[in-house]
């Protein structure tokens, strides 16, 4: 069984600067890591191939310098890596990103079952937790989001069963293969690439397939493939905080002021 992990390279700073014409991200100049949550999406693929001997693929959609991002899977251990890259691909919403990932992890499916998908819970600059279920969807795929624990695999009876982390409590679902899982950070504590490892990636292969591979329409791919329009961009002021009676005078009528504030604004209900 292949299980696939999906990693985004993401700028490492959540001060990125916007482009006020195109409205999309200005990567130059930026250093660049792996999406933190996908980084956990990456460990658990290693764990489920240390304990039931799956193959691991790192995939990951994006310009040609991302193949630095697969040479960092590749030192952690997957058995392959692939770029999904090409100009028709440029410019993608989450529509288009789900579109190109899930045909390439359909590629794989025919040489190899698929049986797990994993993504990280959303990333850090897109920021809209939307790939891993459009993914999910194109694929005819279970969904699982939100997973901070894997209870169960039984790969005989090709049935699932984890954890997944709601607000103020935990679900636990079982799920018929294949599946796709969106992860949390409490699920694993990612390794560290050993010396070696590290080494040996340097010549390992980072395969990348164009849309020659994929056979895409180019009108469902890239700027073309994508219907969300981003008409401005921008960060809210803040607004200065305001200083209500003399709280350390005065607790109980500062409280009070405090409460009376609430209520007249509908923040608070007694
Ligand atoms: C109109 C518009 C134009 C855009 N133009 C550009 C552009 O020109 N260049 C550009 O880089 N971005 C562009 N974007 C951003 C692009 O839509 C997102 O980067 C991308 O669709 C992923 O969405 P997200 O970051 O919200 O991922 P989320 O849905 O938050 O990601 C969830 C998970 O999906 C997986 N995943 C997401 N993206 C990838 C990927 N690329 N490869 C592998 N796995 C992935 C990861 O596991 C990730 O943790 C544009 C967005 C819009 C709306």
């Amino acid at each position: 069984m292949l299980v696939v992990a999906c990693i985004k390279q993401v700028p490492d700073t959540t001060q990125v600067q916007i482009d006020p014409v195109t409205n999309t991200l200005v990567r130059e100049g930026i250093p660049f890591i792996v999406n933190p949550y996908d980084t956990h999406a990456l460990e658990e693929s290693l764990r489920l191939k240390d304990r039931f001997g799956f193959r691991v693929a790192a995939m990951s959609m994006g310009p040609p310098n991302a193949e630095a991002t697969l040479k960092k899977a590749l030192a952690l251990g997957v058995d392959e890596a692939i770029l999904l890259s090409d100009r028709v691909f440029g410019g993608a919403d989450t529509l288009a990103t789900s579109n190109v990932l899930s045909a390439a992890i359909r590629k794989l499916n025919a040489e190899e079952e698929v049986g797990i998908v994993f993504c990280g819970k959303q990333t850090i600059d897109g920021d809209t937790a939307q790939v891993g279920p459009g993914i999910a969807t194109r694929l005819g795929y279970t969904q699982l989001t939100l997973v901070d624990r894997i209870e169960d695999l039984d790969p005989v009876k090709r049935t699932i069963k984890v954890r997944r982390k709601l607000e103020g409590r935990h679900e636990i679902v079982e799920a018929p293969l294949p599946v796709m899982i969106t992860v949390v950070r409490e699920l694993n504590r990612p390794r560290y690439p050993t010396v070696p490892m590290r080494l040996e990636s340097q010549d390992a292969e980072v395969k990348v397939w164009n849309n020659d591979a994929l056979k895409l329409d180019v009108n469902t791919c890239g700027l073309k493939g994508s219907p969300t329009w981003v008409s401005r961009i921008f960060s809210p002021e803040r607004e200065k905080g305001e200083i209500i009676g003399d709280g350390v005078h005065e607790p109980e009528k500062t409280a009070e002021l405090l409460i009376d504030k609430l209520l007249s604004k509908d923040l608070l209900a007694l």
